[in-house]
């Protein structure tokens, strides 16, 4: 079976396309995923960093990591992956992106519908009195950073332990419930409650359809079609299928 093809005629039949993206998508960009071979994740193990109960215990540690993920999420460009599914949405046929990512990298390729649902790091927020700003704007040469009211900063993204956005929570649990397919791309989907949002879309109807290099859980269970691969080769293909 050309699987290929499936995934471009249901696209093209769907009425409403998902997509949920994770950490995988961004791989080939330069930005780690947690689960795989070392890199940023080797030093900095994300159960231990990644935490907001560590971030409380102990800003300026959390923060060298947070550091240096900014800088390497900053210097990040999207990959081909990233620009298929912008253009998808151009061309009507992809209606949402619900990203787990924190990088940025799909509005960056052009994608104007993301749902952010686990923030972002582009802002920082004042964990005492809620100041929010730009995260580029402050300065980070002495570490954790701190508010003029002489609380901490934190990056908007969400850490281990902290609730997801309210609306980010909403409106993809929503979409998820209405859509006709389902793209979930580069996640292991392991994270809760992230992890929902296939269920969810299958228990609805939709089709689900999985993009990565390697099986996961949802793969032969929750998965109608395995495309296995990178998605910064397997999106474009997707898309000139679509195209013909
Ligand atoms: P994950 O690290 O748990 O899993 C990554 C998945 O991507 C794996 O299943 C892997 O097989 C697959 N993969 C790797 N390279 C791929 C490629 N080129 N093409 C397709 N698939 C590929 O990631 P997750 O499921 O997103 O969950 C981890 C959490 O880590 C998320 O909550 C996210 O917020 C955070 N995170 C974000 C970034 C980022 O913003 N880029 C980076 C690291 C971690």
């Amino acid at each position: 079976m050309d699987l290929i093809k499936v995934t471009a005629e249901i696209i093209s039949k769907s009425s409403s396309t998902l997509a949920l993206t994770g950490a995988g998508i961004s791989a080939e960009s330069g930005i780690p995923p947690f689960r795989g071979s070392g890199g940023l994740w080797g030093k900095y193990d994300p159960e231990e960093y990644a935490t907001i109960e560590a971030f409380h215990q102990d800003p300026e540690k959390v923060w060298t990591m947070l550091k240096e993920l900014g800088e390497m999420i900053f210097r990040a460009e999207p990959n081909d992956g990233h620009r298929a599914l912008a253009e998808l949405e151009e061309m009507g046929k992809l209606k949402s992106i619900i990203t787990q990512n924190i990088d940025g990298l799909h509005q960056k390729a052009g994608s104007r519908s993301v749902i952010e649902f686990h923030g972002n790091h582009r802002k920082v927020v004042c964990m005492s009195c809620r100041t929010r700003l730009d995260y580029e704007s402050i300065s980070l040469d002495i570490l954790p950073p701190v508010c003029h009211c002489g609380g901490i900063f934190k990056p908007e993204s969400v850490l281990f332990g902290e609730p997801i956005p309210h609306h980010a929570l909403h409106s993809a649990f929503h979409d998820a419930s209405e859509c006709e397919a389902l793209l979930v791309i580069g996640t292991s989907a392991v994270v809760a409650p992230a992890s929902q949002i296939p269920i969810i879309a299958k228990q609805h109807g939709a089709k689900i359809i999985e993009v990565n290099t390697e099986r996961t859980i949802l793969t032969g269970t929750i998965s109608d079609f395995f495309l296995e691969g990178s998605s910064s080769h397997i999106l474009p293909l997707v898309l000139k299928m679509l195209k013909h």
